[in-house]
Order: C-alpha cells, then sequence, then structure tokens
C-alpha cells in the first residue's frame, strides 16, 4: 500500500482497469480478430525472483502499445508472457539464503536440496510482476505463460541441441573463456561485455627471464596478472619486428625488448645503450631460466622440453608492453592457442575457485588478485622483477557477482557459430532494426566477428546437458533429444516423483540416469545448459515445438515483432538469431524495437542505493499510467537512438499538464456546452460543413492520422505520438479557441451543430489516435462520447482510424493566416499595446475572404485590408472611441472571472452592477451596455447587495463589480 493519497487521475486509471476487466476487454480484442492475419510477438521473459523495478516500464509500455496498435490495425495478435527461471541470478540468491557458495559448498549442502531452494524462489516476485505489469496496462495472458523451467521447455532445448549436433556444429573442446571464479562457472564473450569496468587499479609488472646459456642477458616481458607468472610456459616474439639489445648504465645487465617499446625504459628514466638490433625470428629458441621450476610429474616429457623457451606468434602486439609476451596457457586466449600448437604444459597456478596453487609458498590458497602482491615481492626477491607498478586499465568483473572474472581453459561444449557466420549475416539482412543503426552498427559488426559459444556451465539450476558420456571414453557420447529417446535409451520410464504434476529433469534425479549400450556404460556429463541457450530456444520451446503446435511454431518463426533492451543486442536478439539460423535457417524475428536504457535525471544509471528514481507506486498514484507510457514512449532519445534516456520527473509532469490536461480540458469544454445545449450525436462519421475552421480541423485530423499511421507502421512510436501531440494543441489553442463563440450562442443554428458534430468527432478520433499509447484516457474519453451510439464498448475494440479526404488547401492558407496574426501579435506587442485593447486595423497580404473574421478578432482590428505589399502592417493608433471599448473589454474579463468565483455556472443568468469614479470608465459602461450584458448574460442592473463583488484594477482605475444569480 502506498502512504500517498491517489490522484484523480489514478483513481480513474484504476476504475478503467476495473471495466476492462469486468467486459473481459483484452479477451474481446483478440477474439474480434480470430480468423484475421497473425501477428507474432515473441516476449523476452525476465527473471521473477527479483522485484519489477522503474527501469522494467520502457520495454513494458512499448510491448503493450504497439500489440494493441497491430490489434486495431486488424492483427490477431495473442501474447503469452514468459517467465526466465534457470541461471546464475537464481542460484545466487539461493547461495545467499543458504550462505554458501562454491561447488564444495554446496555439494555439501546437496544439490536435490539447493535446487529445491531454487525451484521455489523463481516465481517469489511474480504476483508483483504481474501487478505491475497490469496497472501500466500491459495486456497479456498471465495464466498460459511459458516458463523455462517447465519439463516441456526444457524437452525442446534437448531437440534443439541435439538438431545443432546433427549439423555437425556441437564439439566438445578446452577453451579458454572469461570465467567466474567465484561462481566457478566460464561466461560466454556475450556476458563478459556486460560486465567491463572501466579504470581499475592493478599491478603492472615487468618480469625478467635469464638466458639459459648467458644469464647477463634477459628477456622483459609485461604483465598485469602477476598471478599468472608462477604459470609461465614460455614467452613469444613478433617474428618480423625488431628487437633491442641493450645494455643498461647502471649495472651490467643486457635487456632484450622490442626496439619500438624503448620508451618503457626512457619512462622509467634508465640509461642505456644499445648494442644491437635482431628480428624476432631470431630469438626464437633461445632458453630461459623459468620463474617457478616446473610441478613434477605433472607433464609429459615433450611438454617438459618444450616449456620455458621463445616462440614465435604473429599475433604479438607492439602496442604496449615490451613486444615481448609472458604465455600462461590455462589464463588467456593467445596463450592456450600458442600452447595447444607448441605442446607446451599447461601450468595450474589458480584453480577453478580464484585460489593460488602453485607459486610462492606464503600465497598459496590466497584468491588470485590477492595473491598479486606476493608473487611480486618473492620473484622482487630472487631479482626476477624489472619494475612493479600500479597502473588502471579496463577489467571485466562477473556480471553478476561482480567477482574480477579471469580468463581460464576448461573444458567446455561448443557451438561452432564461427562456422556459420555468413548464414547468420545473410539471414540477418531481412531483420527490421528500429533504431536502424543497428542493423550495421552493434548487431551487424557482432555477427561479423562472431564466435563459438561455450553452451556448458559447470552449475546446478539449470537445463542439464543432455550428454551422455562413455565412462571410459570422453569422445563416445550420446546426445539425447527428448524425453522418449531417453527413456528407450536407458529402459526405463520416467515418472514424476510423488507429489509432482510432471517429471523433473532437474539435477541431480536426472544424473541418476545411465545408459547401458553395447556393453558400454553412458553417464550424463555434469554440466548443465547456458541459460542464453536456454533463452535463445525460445521460439521453438515455447511452443514445445517439435512434439508439439506444428502451426503456431509455423505461424511464429520468424515472430513479427519483438523488443528489449540495448543490452539484449548481444544477448537474447543474438543468441536467438543463432538458433534459428542453424536450425532453419531464418532469422528468429522480423522486427525489433531495440530501447534505450533509463537513466536518473542527471544521467546516472538508476540506482537503488542514491534513490535516484521514484518507486513504481508513486508514479501510478501521482501521474498515472498514461503520462508515464506516453512520456517515456514519446521521448526520442528512447526509441530512436535506442542509446540512453535520462528520467525527468518533472518533464513527465509537464507531459501530464501540455498534452493529457489540454485534451480533458477539451473533452470537458465540449461536454459542459453539450450537455447545456442538449446536443446529441447521431453517429460517429465524417461531418460535413461550411466553416472554414471545421474544415481545417478536419484536415488536420487527416494530417495526422497519416502521419501517425506511417511512422507506427514502420514501429517509430515516438514519430507516431509526436504528431497527436500537436493536433491535441492544436485543437484546443487555435480551433476551440476560435470556434468558443459558435458553442455558445444561444440559438441552434447550423453552425453550432457544425461545430459540435466537428468537435465530437475529432475527440473521438484523436482517442483513437492515443488508444494504443495511453489506454486508459483514451478509453475514458471514448466511452462517454461514444454513449447511445453504435460503437464498440471499448476504444480497444475499434479499429485504427483511416484518413478521411480533406482538403490540403484549408492546411496551407491557415498556415499562412496563423503567420500573419503572429506577426501582427507581434507588432502590437513591440507597441507594447495589450492584445484587449481594439484596434483600427491591420493590412495584410489577401487571403480567402472566410478568413477575415477570424484575422479581425485574432488581432482585436476593427477592419482587416488586403494590400498588395507584403508585410503586415497593423495600425497602433488608439481614438478615445477604441480607448473606451478597450476598458470595457478588461471589465468584461473581469466579470467572467467574478461569474466563476461566484461559482455560477456558465448558463446562468446575472444581475450585475458596475461603480466607478472614473469617468472614463463609467462612459465606457454606458456606451457598451448591451455588450456587456450579452456577453455576460446580464438580464438587469443588480439592486442592492449581490452574492459577490469585488474591486478590480481597470487601466490605473479602480470598479467595484457587484453580481448575483437571476431569479435568487
Ligand atoms: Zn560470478
Amino acid at each position: 500500500m502506498s502512504k500517498h493519497k491517489k490522484s484523480a487521475t489514478a483513481l480513474a486509471e484504476e476504475k478503467i482497469l476495473a471495466a476492462w476487466e469486468k467486459q473481459s476487454a483484452f479477451q474481446k480484442s483478440l477474439q474480434r480478430r480470430a480468423g484475421a492475419q497473425y501477428f507474432a510477438f515473441n516476449d523476452g521473459p525476465p527473471f521473477a525472483n527479483g522485484l519489477p523495478h522503474f527501469g522494467h516500464s520502457l520495454v513494458t509500455a512499448i510491448k503493450d502499445s504497439m500489440l494493441r496498435y497491430k490489434t486495431m490495425r486488424g492483427y490477431h495478435t495473442p501474447r503469452r508472457n514468459g517467465w526466465d527461471c534457470h541461471g546464475l541470478p537464481v542460484e545466487y540468491d539461493v547461495e545467499k539464503a543458504f550462505g554458501v557458495s562454491g561447488k564444495k559448498q554446496i555439494m555439501q549442502l546437496g544439490l536435490e536440496k539447493f535446487n529445491a531452494a531454487c525451484c521455489q524462489s523463481i516465481f517469489r516476485y511474480k504476483a508483483e510482476w504481474e501487478d505491475f505489469l497490469a496497472r501500466i496496462g500491459r495486456w497479456s495472458d498471465y495464466q498460459n505463460y511459458y516458463a523455462t523451467v517447465d519439463t516441456d521447455y526444457t524437452e525442446s532445448v534437448w531437440w534443439v541441441l541435439k538438431q545443432i549436433h546433427q549439423k555437425g556444429l556441437l564439439y566438445r573442446g578446452l577453451k579458454s573463456t572469461p570465467y567466474c571464479p567465484r561462481c566457478e562457472t566460464p561466461l560466454s564473450n556475450f556476458e563478459l561485455n556486460e560486465g567491463y569496468r572501466d579504470n581499475v587499479p592493478d599491478p603492472s609488472v615487468f618480469a625478467l627471464f635469464p638466458l639459459k646459456n648467458d644469464p647477463s642477458t634477459k628477456l622483459l616481458a609485461w604483465t598485469t596478472t602477476p598471478w599468472t607468472l608462477p604459470a609461465n610456459a614460455a614467452l613469444a616474439v613478433n617474428p618480423r619486428a625488431d628487437y633491442a639489445y641493450v645494455k643498461l648504465v647502471s649495472g651490467d645487465s643486457t635487456l632484450i625488448l622490442a626496439k619500438s617499446r624503448l620508451s618503457e625504459l626512457e619512462l622509467r628514466k634508465h640509461d642505456y645503450s644499445l648494442s644491437k638490433t635482431v628480428k624476432g625470428k631470431e630469438l626464437v629458441g633461445l632458453r630461459y631460466e623459468p620463474l617457478y621450476r616446473l610441478p613434477e610429474g605433472k607433464f609429459t616429457g615433450q611438454q617438459t622440453k618444450n616449456a620455458h623457451q621463445v616462440f614465435a606468434d604473429a599475433a604479438v602486439s607492439l602496442e604496449d608492453g615490451t613486444g615481448i609476451l609472458h604465455v600462461a596457457p590455462r589464463y588467456g586466449e593467445t596463450d592456450l592457442e600458442l600452447g595447444l600448437k607448441e605442446k607446451l604444459p599447461l601450468i595450474e597456478s589458480v584453480n577453478a575457485s580464484g585460489q593460488l596453487i602453485f607459486g610462492p609458498k606464503e600465497a598459496l590458497g590466497l584468491f588470485f588478485k590477492e595473491a598479486d602482491r606476493h608473487i611480486i615481492a618473492d620473484l622482487t626477491r630472487h631479482g626476477r622483477i624489472f619494475a612493479a607498478e600500479m597502473a588502471e586499465h579496463t577489467y571485466p568483473f562477473c556480471w553478476r557477482c561482480e567477482t574480477p572474472l579471469m580468463y581460464f581453459a576448461t573444458t567446455s561444449w561448443f557451438v561452432e557459430v564461427s562456422k556459420v557466420r555468413d548464414r547468420l549475416i545473410k539471414t540477418a539482412e531481412d531483420i527490421n532494426w528500429v533504431p536502424a543503426h543497428i542493423k550495421t552498427g552493434r548487431f551487424g559488426k557482432w555477427l561479423e566477428g562472431a564466435r563459438d559459444w561455450a553452451i556448458s556451465r559447470n552449475r546446478y539450476w539449470g537445463a542439464p546437458l543432455p550428454i551422455w558420456q562413455n565412462v571410459d571414453d570422453e569422445d563416445d557420447y550420446i546426445i539425447v533429444g527428448s524425453i522418449k529417446e531417453l527413456e528407450d535409451l536407458a529402459g526405463t520410464t520416467l515418472a514424476a516423483k510423488e507429489g509432482n504434476a510432471v517429471i523433473d529433469l532437474h539435477r541431480p534425479f536426472i544424473d541418476e540416469i545411465t545408459i547401458k549400450k553395447a556393453g558400454k556404460t553412458y553417464k550424463r556429463v555434469e554440466e548443465v545448459l547456458d541459460c542464453w541457450f536456454e533463452s535463445g530456444s525460445m521460439p521453438v520451446a515455447q511452443w514445445h515445438y517439435p512434439f508439439e503446435n506444428k502451426e503456431l511454431f509455423d505461424k511464429t518463426l520468424p515472430a513479427d515483432f519483438i523488443t528489449e533492451g540495448l543490452d539484449q543486442t548481444r544477448l537474447w536478439f543474438y543468441v536467438q538469431h543463432v538458433i534459428a539460423t542453424i536450425l532453419f535457417d531464418k532469422p528468429a524475428f522480423k522486427n525489433v524495437i531495440v530501447n534505450g536504457i533509463i537513466l536518473a535525471a542527471d544521467g546516472q544509471k538508476l540506482s537503488k542505493r542514491l534513490r535516484n528514481y521514484p518507486p513504481t507506486e508513486d508514479v501510478f498514484d501521482e501521474e498515472g499510467a498514461d503520462a508515464w507510457r506516453l512520456y517515456l514512449l514519446s521521448s526520442t532519445q528512447a526509441t530512436e537512438t535506442a542509446d540512453y534516456m535520462r528520467f525527468d520527473r518533472s518533464s513527465m509532469r509537464d507531459l501530464r499538464r501540455n498534452v493529457l490536461d489540454t485534451l480533458s480540458n477539451s473533452f470537458r469544454f465540449f461536454k459542459t456546452y453539450a450537455d447545456v445545449d442538449g446536443w446529441k450525436p447521431k453517429q460517429l462519421e465524417t461531418p460535413t460543413s461550411d466553416n472554414i475552421l471545421d474544415q481545417w480541423i478536419q484536415a488536420r485530423l487527416a494530417e495526422t492520422v497519416k502521419a501517425s499511421t506511417k511512422s507506427a507502421d514502420n514501429y517509430k512510436i515516438a514519430h507516431a505520438i509526436l504528431p497527436v501531440f500537436e493536433l491535441i494543441d492544436d485543437l484546443s489553442n487555435w480551433y476551440i479557441r476560435r470556434s468558443r463563440r459558435r458553442f455558445w450562442k444561444s440559438e441552434n443554428d447550423k453552425d453550432k451543430n457544425q461545430a459540435y458534430a466537428t468537435l465530437h468527432y475529432v475527440l473521438a478520433r484523436v482517442s483513437q489516435l492515443l488508444a494504443p499509447w495511453a489506454p486508459f484516457i483514451a478509453d475514458e474519453l471514448w466511452v462517454d462520447l461514444t454513449k447511445g451510439l453504435k460503437e464498440p464498448k471499448s476504444i480497444h475494440l475499434t479499429d485504427w482510424p483511416k484518413p478521411d479526404r480533406a482538403s490540403t488547401k484549408v492546411l496551407e492558407e491557415m498556415r499562412k493566416v496563423r503567420g500573419y496574426i503572429a506577426e501582427g501579435l507581434a507588432q502590437r506587442a513591440a507597441a507594447n499595446i495589450k492584445v484587449r485593447q481594439p484596434l483600427s486595423a491591420v493590412s495584410l497580404p489577401k487571403v480567402d475572404e472566410s478568413y477575415r473574421d477570424i484575422i479581425a478578432e485574432e488581432l482585436n482590428v476593427k477592419r482587416v485590408l488586403w494590400s498588395r505589399a507584403k508585410p503586415v502592417d497593423i495600425d497602433t493608433k488608439i481614438t478615445p472611441e477604441l480607448r473606451s471599448e478597450g476598458i470595457i473589454r478588461e471589465v468584461i474579463r473581469y466579470v467572467q472571472s467574478a461569474r466563476k468565483k461566484a461559482g455560477l455556472a456558465v448558463d446562468d443568468r446575472i444581475h450585475l452592477r458596475i461603480e466607478s469614479s472614473s469617468k472614463e470608465v463609467n462612459q465606457a459602461v454606458e456606451r457598451f451596455k448591451d455588450t456587456v450584458s450579452s456577453e455576460t448574460l446580464t438580464t438587469d442592473e443588480l439592486k442592492g447587495k449581490g452574492s459577490y463583488s469585488e474591486t478590480v484594477d481597470v487601466e490605473g482605475q479602480k470598479a467595484v463589480i457587484s453580481l448575483k444569480r437571476a431569479g435568487m
């Protein structure tokens, strides 16, 4: 429950939510399109083990809006939401709850208990999520959701993996991957990208490697990861680069380093003399003294023999360091490549939990980053350090637990994405990206560099890898593609555990199933699948394809539309695309809106700790969902650059006031007068009118429908909304303002009817143009405007408006006229004359006669003269008559405001008295008696005391206005 009072807007929105619920509006909106063209939307599933937060609002608004729009456009758009259930976010919370971390402790706790707790936590906040989604107006099938935890879902994921295997794209290999030692799992490259931090202080160490046959000559190598130095197996040089032998002035050592990197010595103020220069390839084969002697008995003779010498590698960089690479094959990508190629020992200095296991005794068991300084101290004592400093650089951290990552060579299962790179690029050609630059930019570039995807995780709570391995031969394995297949192979029937409705495929139960075949025993490999493999399989697995729903699957791949945040370009968008391309040679989706990341008003990241954004319920209860949606959706940063958008609550309030309140006021204006006159629409159809203002607003409407439709069809939501904002402004600040008098007139003549019909029609259509984006206020207006008409009971059951045929000439002319008026008003302002003061004449270029009255009234002039001369010229001379009229306009304005303050209705008649000691005021009142009476609905002069009285200032002269309602 929120602490504050709900605004009238919030209460109105809640009423509309209840009405939708009561009339099953969402279900009806689908039913009425049942036979229509299918529009497939795929929901990117969030985790329900965390609460929805402010940052989820934008993507939610886009999803709901686009689907409401497509429904109005005539498509059948079923939508079910999905839930992400597996993976580290869940495990991480459960580890915290049990106070355990790392494999050992989890195993001690018991995998069954651990996974049961994970399973219990996945839907912890599902109700809160559903409340949030519903309150912001997202229509979705909340009962019939898909969840990655479901057995059916997992079975499809297995099937996907088997397809990949059958295409020869699955392999097992030793691979260097970013690795989180706390989570004890490799991370994919795209996960790595989420966790880089700048300006991380780390040691910068120059280590010395004396030559075996000439210990006073030393190779100089540079590293920022001293914890890898005990694992040094070789050095590498660039064969084509020049290397210098330099003699240091202090001491008698000779150092070898790349000639282009001699600046490293100069930087440290070492004077030296150049002895000779050689090509890198001449250094190849030189043997050096190892920093630490190889652990005994761990490596083959060949590995031992190959260790600790110089190799050539064209990839060695001359951009930083010394041009001599320290090679620790277990802890780097190029290192591993070289290590495997040259059959080097894969020395392990740090284990899978990130603890030092080889190196100086005093550092053993320490976390690798803490071991750094002990290693530096130890090597310094042994004269193996040339320089050790601290430097800041960019370093990756685990995106989940913020532990510093390391590159670690582990055995992993891979999808050979690099082999299908060309297909990925080809199938991506058909995808429409909003904003467009992502297609060849962020996404396209990512595809060009697509690398093999490590899909196995040494974790617990996930879809188990369906791979059973021969216990005697790790190269002999079986990939299982369905439950039935597993049952046949294992010769057993999988049954649901007691108390469960479905078979549980999770660890540890699945690990108990063994396969015996031709005298061989197969056990499941321990790993689970990367949860991104699961979400990438979503287009298949959401339907339990190919086991069920073949027709639905065919209709929904590729999906017509998806949308998520910018960060998903290399995550969910990418993994879906990879899987759909490999399996079906198609993209997974046709249209994608990439939304920006919401930042706080000051440009900082949204932070719970800094509280730099309002709680979601505060926004719902104050500004309401419509204002929130419209603000996010219309913000161009959000949909046009997909960069970052700053959330500024005061801008959202401005929008509420300038757009939604303006529309409400226009609606109220209509309703007030229509009620007074008892005017009722007979139907909702394009009105015809002789009045130029009516023709103009209809043309503006038609123009807006066209522009808005075109942009929305192109998934450019901001561009679909902004023209509607302009129309709302024109409707209020031009059409209604200029037409006000037409509604005041007491006779129900033709012109008045045309004004009502036009305003009613335009309000109804504007509501429709807003319906997808601001579904609440749109429906509220619609229901009222169509009461008694044969129209759908909710705006969300209507068809998107088509543009009426309308003249564009009137738009052009009105634009010109408004330009002249603006110029005339500017001249008034320059002469310091209020608009209320009538003037005698203006001359301006000729326009159609029908605009004459508009110009005269707007500029408050007696006469409009057509002149040949181009410029607008207003006569600013004030005669005594004009002055008197100016005074009476001011008096009338005061009376109108007094009427309001006295609480009178617009059609109440009054008795009025105006008293003043000013001769000028009295004369004016006398002279314009009839005008005052008719405009203020005065029937008689007030006798005696009024119900309201006020002293006012008329052009510097005092007057007292007293009035009361006639008939009181
Ligand atoms: Zn981690």
